[in-house]
């Protein structure tokens, strides 16, 4: 049984596959952070669109996403921290995410993509806000249509 990329010592199985499948939601944010990673791991692409706040997966470049996923030598997932209760329907998620990169010398090193992800609940799916797209202005409606500004809204978290 191929035991879980995502880090949580589970079988695939057990952990982060009967999410890509749709077969279950993540009960939280580091539930879909782990399970996103798992994602890029095994290059479900359709899973890295479908958990970004829906308003902004029209802006994801499927073909860059998959081609990052798959250059990329995965090699292991730390979860630092896990900030649940940050508002009503917002979370983040500190991590690092290990991949093995060359030297000048071509000595295989690891490195790690370490950030701190914020996610927001929309109608009690979890989602991630990715801050690499456009988003709006500060006066434009939120990207969760929450029907604030996005100022007052997923903005701050974005920042924090
Ligand atoms: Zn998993
Ligand atoms: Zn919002």
């Amino acid at each position: 049984m191929m035991q879980c990329p995502c880090g949580s010592n589970l079988s695939y199985s057990a952990c982060c596959e009967v999410l890509h499948q749709g077969k279950a939601l993540a009960q939280n944010a580091e539930q879909l952070m782990r399970s996103r990673y798992c994602a890029y791991v095994l290059q479900e692409i359709d899973y890295i669109v479908q958990t970004t706040v829906p308003s902004l997966k029209n802006l994801l470049d499927r073909q860059a996403i998959l081609t990052w996923s798959k250059q990329t030598k995965w090699d292991g997932l730390d979860v630092l921290a896990h900030q649940e209760k940050l508002g009503k329907s917002h979370a983040k998620v500190e991590f690092k995410a290990y991949f093995l990169t060359s030297n000048a010398t071509s000595v295989s090193v690891r490195d790690a993509h370490h950030e701190r992800s914020a996610f927001v609940k929309i109608a009690e799916r979890w989602y991630f806000i990715d801050p690499t797209v456009a988003l709006p202005t500060m006066k434009q409606p939120c990207i969760c249509c929450s029907q604030k500004k996005f100022k007052q809204c997923c903005y701050p978290y974005l920042m924090r």
